[in-house]
């Protein structure tokens, strides 16, 4: 199966065989222009994973909090489901 190559910047539709590095149509550079496409994508995808490394942080931020809550009423934490009141006492 051949794979048709195109133009990142123009849509053209460029020759599996194709070589030179700039689009016949639009004269883009095909080589830098990918590598900065993949910059980008990396560039996002590392976006992508700080931003879900900070939701988790300030999940266990906001578990924290319940936490200092739950102690300072004396209440069983929310994610426990044996009270360790009751364990304690009895
Ligand atoms: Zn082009």
């Amino acid at each position: 199966m051949k794979e048709d190559k195109y133009c990142p910047n123009c849509g053209k539709r460029l020759s599996f065989f194709y070589m030179k590095p700039n689009c016949p149509a639009c004269g883009v550079d095909l080589l830098r222009y990918d590598y900065e496409g993949r910059l980008q994508r990396d560039a996002e995808q590392a976006a992508r994973e700080v931003e879900s490394l900070w939701r988790f942080v300030r999940k266990i931020d906001k578990a924290r909090l319940v936490e200092r809550h739950c102690l300072k009423k004396g209440r069983p934490l929310p994610w426990e489901d044996a009270p360790a009141e009751e364990k304690r006492e009895g």
